[in-house]
């Protein structure tokens, strides 16, 4: 499929190649559906290799975003760290970086948001002394692991950094296993807090949690591993859905100037709640139900005029 069918298959409204060679920078940014507004969570790569310098292309690719208006805005995630973030911030102020304190800990209203999610799908399962196998405790799964822990649950965790699996073992109490095992421990929720695409053919047969909810985006590896899910019995929190904390406090923050958003943030337990009802009601999986919930609200009645191409009157960071 080349690039334009594939935009046409999944709706998007822009794909841009970027390089800077004084910068070694070289990447795609994606941006899906701006008919609600910008494209927050918008999504870009930048290529890693050995030509790249860091600083100089992180503040390159600040300077792309900062050419859209407004239109796309950039945040952390993985492989991002903060002080990459902060050479963003450089080139453009539409990014959500760690050194704004009135934004908050991004990584953490992403925990908390899962943990919201991973709340009422507790409830819904009716578990009680909740065994939890993590996977990946960065950013976002150290923070989760914090939460659990508090909340009195057994955590078993791996990381490719063994590093931070200590780091969990020690803080969290955590049980470590290797990180080609963590998927298949017996336990109550299986949290992929890493990369996408960790339930697919080859590892659903093996997964043993009543529960799947986590961070990391992208989780099934197709729609029909969501529909595996529900014939094994499992639960899946959909993706989307649970990991947005981060995502809502960003746009609340800079869309709306709102100083604070854990209300907002606490209605991911009502949201995941509905859809759970849903797909009960309907005998599908709440991945489908999800995908169809956020659909309906973008497909209603849109236009070329109703999509959102950045603010006119937008300054420009100057240099
Ligand atoms: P991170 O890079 O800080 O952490 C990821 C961790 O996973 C790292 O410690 C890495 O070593 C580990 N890892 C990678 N592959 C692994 C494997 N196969 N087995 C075990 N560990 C592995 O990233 P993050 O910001 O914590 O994001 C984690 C996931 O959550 C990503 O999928 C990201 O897209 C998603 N997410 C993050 C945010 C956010 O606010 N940071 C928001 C929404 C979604």
């Amino acid at each position: 499929m080349n690039l334009l069918e594939q935009l046409a298959a999944d709706d998007h409204e822009q794909v841009i190649a970027f390089q800077n060679r004084a910068a070694g920078l070289r990447g795609f940014l994606a941006i899906h559906d701006t008919t609600l507004g910008p494209a927050l969570g918008g999504k870009a790569v930048i290529l890693d290799h050995p030509g790249l310098k860091r600083a100089e292309a992180f503040e390159a690719y600040g300077r792309l975003v900062g050419s859209l208006r407004g239109r796309f805005y950039t945040g952390t995630d993985v492989g991002v760290t903060p002080e990459d973030l902060a050479a963003v911030g450089r080139g453009t102020s539409h990014v959500a970086c760690e050194s704004t304190p009135e934004l908050g800990d991004i990584n953490e209203h992403t925990a908390r948001g899962v943990w919201y999610g991973m709340r009422a799908c507790l409830e819904a399962t009716g578990l009680k002394r909740v065994r939890v196998a993590l996977q990946g405790v960065g950013a976002v799964g150290m923070r989760l692991g914090r939460i659990l822990r508090r909340e009195g649950m057994e955590l078993t965790v791996a990381d490719l950094n063994q590093g931070r699996a200590r780091q969990a073992e020690l803080e969290l109490g955590a049980r470590v296993v290797a990180p080609e095992e963590i998927l298949f421990v017996e336990c109550d929720v299986l949290a992929p807090c890493a990369l996408g695409g960790v339930v697919n053919e080859q590892t659903l047969p093996k997964i043993r949690a009543r529960v799947v909810c986590g961070s990391a985006n992208n989780v099934l590896a197709s729609p029909d591993a969501g529909d595996e899910l529900v014939r094994r019995g499992i639960l899946y929190a959909p993706d989307y859905l649970v990991n947005a904390g981060g995502l809502i406090r960003g746009a609340e923050f800079d869309l709306l100037k709102r100083a604070d958003s854990s209300e907002s943030i606490a209605r991911i337990y009502e949201r995941m709640r509905k859809v759970l009802t849903l797909a009960q009601e309907r005998g599908v999986s709440t991945a489908r139900v999800a995908d169809e919930l956020a659909e309906a609200r973008l497909k209603k009645g849109k236009s070329y005029r109703d999509l959102y191409w950045g603010a006119p009157g937008e300054k420009l960071r100057s240099h």
